[in-house]
């Protein structure tokens, strides 16, 4: 009985632990060990009993631990699921997470961006605008100088800035005047003219000198209508910002052509359209503010008032179009061989009067006769026709002849009078008898 119930035990923890094969030896073993031993009991239905619980005990332990690991193995892979869902959450956390902050970054641009056309929105003049720019740029803009250039003049103007220790944008103070464009700021010009699109350059590429402590320059042009209208530099600009540079660029073209609309509107307010020369009002105004510096510094200026001669007469000969061209050749002539400095404006309909800035009656009367010749030998082609044309001048200054701008006018206008008729073409002054 020992044996069988060695072997019985063998077959139960075989059915717990080791494969069925063994359980199934165990098993046979038993019964068989129980058979041979105990065949005596199989008289009664308690031996068939015993019989019976030896064979089936270590099947239904077997069948159970079959149950308990498909039931584990089933838990094991709920797990695994379970786990591989957690690790898939996780990771679709840290891409949110990572796109929140992209998002953050790109709200923090798009707000500097609206700060920069806010604030930027304001300047009516390129100066401002330069200014306005120089606030937020560096916040958008990790360079080390900033350069806006206006092409709208003859001669672009261009505007400086550097940074400084604090990381802040700073005007330079040469920045602003036409005529001292840089050799690498005209290089950038033709490039960005060309190309249209931003771009960063050394030396080499430029071929020419960069200013000391740039080795790269980044540019961005300025367009409106297809047309280049400037161009937006920034010095040291890391590569990966060239498309900031571009979108900031984007935002100055509209706030440039809004300021070069602004000035053309301004001086459609104050230039005369046929001659192109200042109108009447602009003229009193400036002319008002000269006689102000003059009696503040003691200074002398000279009104000249211009009348062309039997002009009627061209006008009833060959057409007022023909007096137009003659008109306007005449107060061409004229504004040309002025200095910067003086003043000039069509006063009426073929009248011009000039202010001499900080010259007396002594030194504008050569100017005047000089003016007076010049018009004078001038050809005129108008249409088909070859004219040419003389004037009168009156001439009266300040202090001299008068102390405010109506009153200088009034002599002006009497010496132009006097020379009328004393027989045109001559300048007279209003302190003095005609010159011829
Ligand atoms: P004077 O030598 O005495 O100044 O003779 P004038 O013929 O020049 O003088 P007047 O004042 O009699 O004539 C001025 C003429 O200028 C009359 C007018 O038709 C003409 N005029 C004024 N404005 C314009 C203009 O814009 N275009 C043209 N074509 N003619 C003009
Ligand atoms: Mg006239
Ligand atoms: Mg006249």
């Amino acid at each position: 009985m020992i044996l069988v119930m060695l072997f019985w035990v063998l077959a139960m923890v075989s059915g717990l632990c080791w494969a069925r094969w063994w359980t199934g030896m165990f098993t046979a073993a038993t019964l068989l060990v129980f058979l041979w031993t105990q065949a005596g009991t199989l008289g009664d239905w308690a031996g068939w009993m015993q019989l019976a619980a030896f064979g089936i005990t270590p099947w239904l332990l077997a069948a159970q631990q079959a149950r308990d690991e498909r039931r584990l193995k089933i838990l094991h892979a709920e797990e695994a699921e379970a786990m591989t869902r957690l690790s898939e959450t996780a990771r679709s956390l840290m891409t949110l997470q990572t796109s929140t902050q992209q998002l953050e970054k790109e709200i923090g641009k798009i707000t500097d961006l609206y700060h920069v056309t806010k604030d930027t929105g304001r300047a009516l003049r390129l100066p401002d605008l330069f200014s306005a720019s120089l606030e937020m740029a560096p916040k958008l803009l990790n360079a080390s100088g900033l350069r806006l250039i206006d092409l709208s003049h003859e001669e672009p103007h261009v505007l400086r800035a550097s940074r400084t220790n604090d990381g802040r944008m700073i005007s330079s103070p040469n920045g602003g005047a036409a005529g001292h464009i840089l050799d690498m700021e005209r290089a950038i010009i033709t490039r960005a003219v060309t190309s249209g699109a931003a771009t960063c350059a050394g030396p080499q590429e430029l071929s020419c000198e960069l200013p000391a402590g740039v080795s790269r320059v980044a540019w961005s042009p300025l367009w409106r209508e297809q047309k280049p209208i400037g161009v937006l530099v920034a010095d040291e600009l890391p590569a990966e910002q060239l498309s900031t540079l571009s979108i900031v660029a984007n935002q100055l073209s509209l706030q440039l052509s809004r300021i070069h609309l602004y000035q053309a509107v301004e001086s459609l307010a104050v230039t005369d359209a046929l001659t192109g020369l200042s109108v009447r009002g602009y003229f009193m105004d400036r002319a008002r503010e000269e006689l102000a510096r003059s009696k503040r510094h003691t200074l002398s200026c000279t009104l000249l008032m211009t009348d062309l001669d039997h002009f009627k007469e061209k006008n009833d000969t060959f057409g007022h179009l023909v007096g137009d061209v003659v008109l306007k050749d005449v107060a061409e002539l004229l504004k040309r061989n002025l200095r910067e400095v003086d003043l000039i404006a069509r006063y009426g309909g073929e009248e011009f009067i000039l202010l001499l800035i900080e010259t007396d009656a002594e030194q504008a009367m050569p100017v005047a006769q000089r003016l007076k010749q010049l018009v004078e030998v001038h050809p005129i082609r108008a249409y088909d026709e070859l004219l040419t044309q003389t004037i009168s001048i009156g001439l009266a200054a300040y202090p001299h002849d008068a102390q405010t701008l109506e009153t200088l006018i009034e002599r002006a206008d009497q010496a132009l009078y006097a020379a009328k008729r004393a027989g045109r073409n001559r300048v007279v002054a209003a302190s003095a008898s005609p010159t011829l």
